[in-house]
């Protein structure tokens, strides 16, 4: 739509789209509104009925399959707030906590300490996606109560993960944020459920998906309305098996080229190491990275889940330290808590 495009002109446009038989997708931006089409099998025939009605700029065909979530169709990086935590734009947000909450106290000492040192959001499993059947699977809603507690106690959002559909409303009901494992990026209705939410996304990249995977995966959210969502690159399978994953940095600059949406790094669970977080967080923002998910535990040793990769509070509190520095040398700041 044109700069200057009113209410009224938008909503004209929406409709006629709608009378075409497709559904329209407004996404206002700091300059104007663009007004994704969805629904349509190849270029739009008719394209002046749309090209008539005033307020239009221009008519632009986005050639690559995901298109709500193209750079295509939208210019600018879109910024998606978690409570009052915005993720993307220039600031950096770091996300940290356990991964798993497996006691009040545990989750409480991890929620403070991360705070303390700066983290912005917290993280911490309720309903865990193990790869074994036998391993602690988490502790349900119990530990979506804690993590409320957890919230009240030092303010910060929350985002936890959601693993099926029949848990969601549940889930959506104490997080700020759901949180789309690896393992589930490809459930199509988990994902399309997520998408009739008005709640955040962390959608985090399978572990044998294309950066193409991740973005359609993406586009089933945005598809069913829900347009705040953020992607997460966390490892991937390949003929490395130095460490847990394989840490694709190259796909932060990628997705931001192809992508509005944010996208941050988990550097935990790429390398399943605690050692390497701190390099590999200093080259996640260096590529560009929104933002970091790290796993922080009071006494790894005794972890329930990921101990190996869990960083001491102390160490997460010195690699903050670096992270503010390398984010200035990118002329870009960690966000801090009460930011706008
Ligand atoms: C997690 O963040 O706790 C987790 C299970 O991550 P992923 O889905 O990336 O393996
Ligand atoms: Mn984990």
């Amino acid at each position: 739509m044109e700069a200057h495009a009113t209410a009224e002109q938008i909503e004209a446009v929406c409709a006629e789209i709608r009378a075409m038989g497709f559904t329209p997708h407004p996404m206002p931006g700091p300059t104007r509104t663009a007004i994704g089409i969805t629904g349509n099998q190849g270029p739009i025939e008719q394209a002046g009925r749309l090209q008539r009605l005033p307020g239009v700029s221009q008519l632009i065909r986005v050639t690559v399959p995901y298109k709500l979530v193209s750079r295509e169709f939208k210019e600018f990086d879109t910024v998606v707030e978690v409570g009052t935590v915005p993720i993307g734009g220039s600031g950096i947000a770091i996300i940290a906590g356990p991964c798993t909450v497996e006691s009040r106290e545990q989750t409480l000492n991890v929620a403070r300490a991360v705070h303390a040192a700066g983290a912005v959001i917290l993280r911490g499993g309720a309903y865990k996606p193990r790869t074994s059947p036998y391993s602690f699977q988490g502790m349900g809603e119990a530990g979506l109560q804690i993590l409320a507690e957890a919230r009240a106690l030092t303010g910060l959002p929350v985002v936890t993960e959601v693993m099926d559909t029949e848990t969601l409303p549940l889930v959506a009901e104490y997080a700020d944020m759901l949180q789309i494992g690896a393992r589930n990026m490809q459930n199509y209705s988990l994902l399309r459920a997520v998408g009739r939410t008005n709640r955040p996304v962390l959608l985090k990249r399978g572990f044998a998906a294309t950066v193409k995977d991740l973005l359609l995966a993406a586009e089933y959210i945005l598809a069913e309305g829900n347009p705040n969502v953020v992607l997460c690159e966390r490892g991937i399978r390949t003929f490395d098996d130095g460490l847990r994953f394989t840490l694709d940095l190259s796909a932060v600059p990628l997705i931001k080229q192809l992508s509005h949406l944010p996208v941050i790094v988990d550097p935990s669970h790429a390398s399943g190491r605690a050692d390497m977080v701190m390099p590999l967080s200093r080259a996640a923002l260096a590529a560009g990275a929104d933002g970091l998910i790290i796993e922080v535990h009071d006494n790894p040793a005794y972890a329930v889940c990921d101990g190996t990769q869990s960083l001491v509070p102390d160490t997460f509190a010195a690699l903050m330290q670096q992270l503010a520095r390398i984010a200035a040398a990118v002329d870009r700041s960690l966000v801090t808590v009460g930011a706008a």
